[in-house]
């Protein structure tokens, strides 16, 4: 049967309504290409296939068989088990980064308490000299 308003059409992303796989309902977030088919005129919908529900309707259409079907699916885990990697490392990024961010605010509340003290200590030092000067002063009198 002929496929009405073009036939399957091989994309890096879902272009057009609803911009999604019809089979696993993931739109971008699903690994490319897509497969564009027909339009659909009931739904008012672009029929979208994204690379692994291609794989899984051509082994279950028969399509792909023994050792070839084997590597398919094989490799659809190796993927799944990469995608489950990348989200772990992504998971463990923001960890990090909040770490490192919580560390710098306290670095930054540190700083801030040591430049407190520093003025405190330098206060200290001036009133110690002053005394220190009418002390002196006070003896030089009482000497003369
Ligand atoms: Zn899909």
């Amino acid at each position: 049967m002929p496929h009405i308003d073009g036939g399957p059409v091989l994309m890096e992303v879902p272009a057009e309504h609803p911009r999604t796989c019809i089979g696993c309902q993931e739109g971008s977030a699903a690994d490319g290409p897509f497969v564009q088919m027909r339009f659909h005129p009931g739904l008012n919908w672009r029929i979208y296939l994204c690379a692994d529900c291609v794989k899984e309707v051509a082994v279950a259409a028969g399509f792909l068989a023994g050792k070839q079907q084997d590597v398919v699916l094989d490799q659809s885990k190796q993927v799944a088990q990469r995608d489950a990697e990348i989200a772990r490392l992504q998971r463990r990024l923001t960890k990090s980064d909040k770490q490192a961010k919580d560390w710098e605010t306290l670095a930054g509340e540190r700083a801030a308490v040591l430049d407190s003290q520093r003025q405190r200590i330098e206060q200290l030092e001036g009133s110690i000299t002053a005394i220190s000067d009418e002390a002196q002063s006070k003896l030089l009198a009482a000497s003369k």
